[in-house]
């Protein structure tokens, strides 16, 4: 009994420290970060950090990792060690926490870029504790001196970023991570925390095994980024369409992954000839010219950057708005990483990929030459690649599935596949003959062989082996080729038929594929769209932001004027403040630095840091715009409502259309109406003219306003509904009685 108390007793007090904890966390959040809620799993990995256990995180790009170090090295004694593999990256982010605190000593880093003075200024810093955050490059750690140096220190704990570098199946391998364990125990033992964007589970074990970790808690969460467009288009008019698409989404940042660095080079000169401000990227050019065209599109100096996959690992620009392959990547893994780079911020991110089955070929060519066994892992990823373009599946559903993930919506909503379905066609009859002519004819050849058997090509190849003769010959000349390509792929896909890659590409059924010959189970085969690029407009995606109703005008004005900032501190934009803080302060007008704090993503540092110019800037344009700021409105309801009435202001402000502010805010006409007339009668002005005149009669708009103004003894609505007839409908009558008040009572 008394023991029972006793646990009741000892759990509630759990409870209440938890509750304390989490109010704690999310101050600090605000304070620091400017956030008001964690994203995801960041809360549980950070109590995870606090309470000092091993952590392991799994979270897609974009998803807050970062955080999820930062937070805890800031609240905790001692100085956490981040391990982040490129030094060119390490600047952006110490920049980037430098701009959350007073004391610019808060971050620092520890490489081989740094002079004597500059290195005695960071040990100082870290002595003096005004240290939270040391990064470092894994070689830099393993360094005599520096091991030396923080044998001295207290190390709150060890911060392992980008941990897939460990893993040789990673996309991403560099021997130096795997260095990193024993470095460890010689300086000294402190927690763990590694966090990638890798999810296959044979890198997962690789990197706790590698890490010693494997009792470390392990935070995994959906690899679904809602907010990306997933999009494949045949490769036909590949630069056509590149130049065209940039043209409309001009002054959006965007990326383009190209196999070769000769591609990378030819297509960013097009770019330039077509007024487009690109640069190019790849690890052929020398290391000052690609970071100086990094450090161009990170600073917004160009829009794009037309790179290899040498670009973009760690690269934290929030605000990329769309991610192009001009090619198809090598596999589904390093398709996954590079589109994730779009969107980060959760805002919109356009993935737009360029699909031919030749590309395909020449990667397998490129692969001969190499191990055996290496060629079979290729083999295997290019093989999941082909079957996702071809796919008339969901994108997403087929992305997820690969990571282990199921996901069971029926249509995203947010791929090309669910927002304009392709044409399916049956195929079974049909690979069955290909693999019957396929058996016949033997393990010899290529699949374009068998593709121009079954057409009846009276090729040379074909006559010297005496197929012309043979009974599949032509026995498919009722398909065109693209419909053979797409069978025997599909067989390739499904396994029924093995392709020899040492050997150029012969092709030769398996046990699987005798088994579809006895028993065939239906199978569609997907057509491209016909496709022409003249013809099909290229949708613009809709941001997926939080968007709303942000004052557009005033959201360029503020990126025009981050941009200044940016290049006078020397620091990327998003660094400054981000996308959604922008977006926020257009929709929220803040005009003081406190108010600013409440904008998203702007903290206690970041207000005082870079508000001033921003609040001086909105406060003009207010001033000039004579704008109703939601602050300023005598708000009488609670909840809700009363954000209708702010939207209804800022839109009536910006003369948007009646009925489009109605389906904005789910409400009818009638409704609108009266929460129009609830503003108007607490006496804020409301110019609705504009829409009087586009949709009522100038006569008896006039009409009725004589009446309000000359006639009425009151404002009442039902004695001018009597009074005035039935020529006036009652919501005529209301709408210019809201004008009236306006104009004669407020
Ligand atoms: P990752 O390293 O996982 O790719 P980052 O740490 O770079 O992701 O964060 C991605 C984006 O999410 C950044 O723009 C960051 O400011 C934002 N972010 C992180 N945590 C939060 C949060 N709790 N609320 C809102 N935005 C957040
Ligand atoms: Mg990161
Ligand atoms: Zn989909």
């Amino acid at each position: 009994m008394n023991f029972v108390i006793l646990e009741t007793v000892q759990t509630t007090m759990k409870q209440e420290q938890e509750k304390e904890q989490s109010s704690l966390l999310h101050e600090k959040l605000k304070e620091y970060f400017g956030f008001s809620s964690f994203k995801g799993n960041q809360e549980a990995v950070i109590r995870n950090v606090l309470a000092g256990r091993d952590t392991f995180v799994l979270m897609p790009t974009g998803g807050g990792k970062s955080l999820c170090y930062q937070l805890p090295a800031l609240l905790m004694e001692g100085v956490a060690i981040v391990i982040s593999p490129l030094i060119a990256l390490m600047k952006n982010q110490v920049d980037s926490m430098r701009t959350f605190s007073a004391e610019s000593g808060i971050a620092h880093f520890l490489n081989s870029s740094l002079n004597k003075t500059a290195v005695q200024q960071v040990r100082s810093d870290v002595l003096a504790g005004k240290t939270k955050l040391l990064y470092f490059a894994p070689e830099s750690l393993t360094k005599e001196d520096n091991v030396a140096f923080l044998r001295k220190i207290k190390i709150s704990f060890y911060a392992i970023d980008e941990a897939h570098c460990i893993s040789e199946w990673g996309h991403d391998f560099r021997p130096e991570y795997r260095r990193i364990r024993p470095i460890i125990n010689e300086i000294g033992p402190a927690p763990l925390i590694a966090l990638t964007a890798t999810a296959t589970p044979k890198v997962q074990m690789d990197i706790q095994k590698n890490l010693g970790m494997t009792d470390a808690s392990v935070f995994k969460s959906s690899f679904n980024r809602p907010n990306l467009y997933y999009e494949i288009r045949p490769k036909h008019n590949v630069d056509h369409d590149i130049i065209r698409f940039i043209k409309q989404n001009e002054g959006k940042s965007g990326i383009i992954y190209c196999l070769s660095r000769k591609k990378v080079e030819e297509l960013t000169e097009l770019l330039l000839a077509n007024g487009i401000k690109a640069r190019a990227y790849h690890a052929g050019m020398d290391a000052s010219t690609r970071a100086a065209n990094q450090d161009d599109f990170l600073m917004e100096r160009v829009d794009v950057i037309v790179a290899t996959i040498a670009f973009g690992m760690g690269i934290d620009k929030p605000d990329v708005r769309y991610v192009i392959h001009y090619d198809m990547p090598k596999s589904l893994e390093g398709y996954y990483q590079e589109t994730g780079r779009a969107g980060r911020d959760g805002g919109e991110g356009y993935c737009l990929a360029f699909y031919s089955y030749k590309d395909i070929q020449k990667l397998e060519k490129f692969m001969q030459g190499k191990p055996i066994a290496e060629q079979e892992i290729g083999k295997l990823l290019l093989l999941e690649t082909v079957s996702y373009a071809e796919s008339s599946m969901c994108r997403r559903k087929t992305l997820l599935h690969y990571f282990g993930e199921e996901y069971t919506e029926e249509n995203c909503g947010n791929c090309d596949n669910c927002r304009n379905p392709k044409p399916k066609v049956d195929a079974k009859a049909e690979l069955k003959m290909a693999l019957e002519a396929l058996r016949d004819i033997g393990d010899k050849f290529k699949s374009d062989y068998l593709i121009n058997v079954l057409l009846g090509k009276n090729t040379a190849l074909i006559k010297s082996y005496g197929h012309n003769k043979s009974k599949w010959f032509s026995a498919g000349a009722d398909h065109d080729a693209r419909f053979w390509g797409a069978v025997v792929r599909q067989a390739l896909i499904l396994g029924l038929v093995d392709k020899n890659i040492e050997n150029y590409g012969l092709i030769s059924i398996n046990r699987k594929g005798e088994n579809y010959i006895a028993m065939p189970f239906p199978v569609t085969v997907t057509l491209d769209h016909d496709y022409d690029a003249e013809e099909k407009e290229i949708e613009a995606v809709a941001p997926m932001g939080k968007g709303g109703a942000a004052d557009e005008e005033l959201f360029a004005m503020l990126k025009d004027l981050r941009k200044k900032v940016a290049k006078k501190h020397g620091l990327p934009p998003f660094v400054i403040f981000q996308d959604p803080s922008l977006e926020d302060m257009s929709v929220q007008y803040p005009i003081t630095l406190e108010e600013m704090q409440n904008i998203t993503g702007v903290g206690v540092g970041k207000a005082r840091k870079f508000g001033e110019e921003f609040v001086k800037l909105i406060k003009a344009y207010v001033e000039e715009k004579e704008i109703i700021r939601p602050q300023d409105m005598i708000v009488k309801s609670v909840g809700n409502k009363s954000g209708n009435k702010i939207f209804i202001i800022q839109s009536i402000d910006r003369k948007m259309d009646f009925e489009d502010i109605a389906r904005a805010k789910d409400l009818d006409f009638d409704e609108l109406l009266t929460e129009i007339e609830g503003i108007v009668n607490s006496g804020t002005k409301l110019d609705i003219s504009y829409y009087i005149r586009e949709f009522m009669d100038e006569d008896k708009a006039d009409d009725i306003y004589l009446y309000f103004k000359e006639d009425a003894e009151s404002d009442s609505l039902d004695v001018a509904i009597k009074e005035l007839g039935p020529d006036y409908t009652e919501e005529e009558i209301r709408l210019v009685r809201i004008k009236f008040i306006c104009e004669q009572g407020n």
